[in-house]
């Protein structure tokens, strides 16, 4: 899978599960997968992943298979895929105010826990997470407003009342690292004001527009900055709640910043230097794709 990526694919890419999307429809293997006996259930609860080992070195939480089979009936579930064999599903318990969690384990953020989680593991849990958001969000159909019911082993909601079928969605969201003349355009995300974190800008693309339009239009939204010659860099699925993080870097044609006061409290053009003393502030987590397209541009040179 990982021969896949030009690069190392990013934190919550390269899952190991073979999706079957083509077996889904068969409901007497679907039956069989979740009544096999080392078949993995692995719950969301409220945005949370059940996760196990220590906090530092956290692994895959599961339940117990004759406890998960309980649920199953008042919890939204889907089978996420197999690896070597074995069938890994997923089900939400948002609806419980007290969910089970065997021993030794809880229910964390996935955000705070991807970087420590094996690559994997962080794969698998990201599906989870981002397909229970969709599955919870998707109950009552957009066009008529009647109940949905799950097809296709969870990946599918057919209405009950016009038949419509809606499928899972994913957000695309462009994220970009400008630079100019030897510096990159940083901003300080007023949402992450007292953290004095500068990173890449970022923002979703909208109906009708190409990647690269949308990467121009959100550098000029936020910074009033030009930009020419974008490039594609990586992606990374972001589940937080519904979105996958496409990579770009990108040439300013312009130097002048103005910041929008709605988004930033700051931007600015940093040397590589200046990225590397970082003195009063802080870059994005090493997990995030943010980090990641500063890195490339710090090792360019
Ligand atoms: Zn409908």
């Amino acid at each position: 899978m990982h021969d896949l990526h030009a690069h190392k694919p990013n934190i919550f890419a390269g899952s190991p599960l073979d999706r079957l999307d083509a077996r889904r429809k068969d409901v007497a293997w679907v039956k069989a997968q979740l009544t096999a006996p080392d078949a993995a259930f692995l719950p969301v609860w409220r945005s949370r992943s059940l996760l196990a080992g220590e906090a530092k070195a956290p692994a895959t939480g599961t339940l117990d298979p004759v406890l998960a089979h309980g649920l199953l009936e008042a919890a939204p579930w889907a089978l996420l895929g197999v690896a070597d064999g074995r069938p890994f599903f997923a089900l939400d318990l948002s609806s419980l105010d007290s969910p089970p969690a065997p021993d030794g384990t809880r229910y964390e953020d996935l955000r705070r826990a991807g970087s420590l989680l094996p690559a994997d593991d962080a794969a698998i849990l990201a599906h989870a997470r981002g397909l229970m958001h969709w599955r919870t969000r998707s109950r009552f159909c957009g066009v008529c407003g009647a109940a949905c019911v799950p097809r296709d082993a969870g990946h599918v909601m057919g209405c009950t009342g016009c038949g419509a079928h809606h499928f899972p969605r994913t957000d695309p969201a462009v994220i970009m690292l400008v630079t100019r003349a030897g510096r990159a355009l940083l901003g300080q995300p007023a949402r992450f004001r007292d953290m004095r974190v500068f990173t890449t800008l970022a923002g979703f693309v909208e109906p009708g527009e190409s990647l690269e339009e949308a990467v121009a239009r959100e550098v000029w939204e936020e910074a009033g900055v030009r930009v020419a010659r974008v490039r594609y860099r990586s992606s990374q699925p972001w589940p937080f709640p519904s979105s996958i993080m496409l990579g770009f870097h990108a040439d300013a044609t312009t130097e002048a910043i103005t910041a929008d006061a709605d988004e930033l409290v700051e931007a600015r053009w940093f040397t590589r230097d200046e990225v590397r003393a970082r003195e009063g502030w802080v870059l994005p987590p090493d997990m995030s794709i943010a980090r990641r397209l500063i890195e490339e541009w710090l090792e360019e040179k």
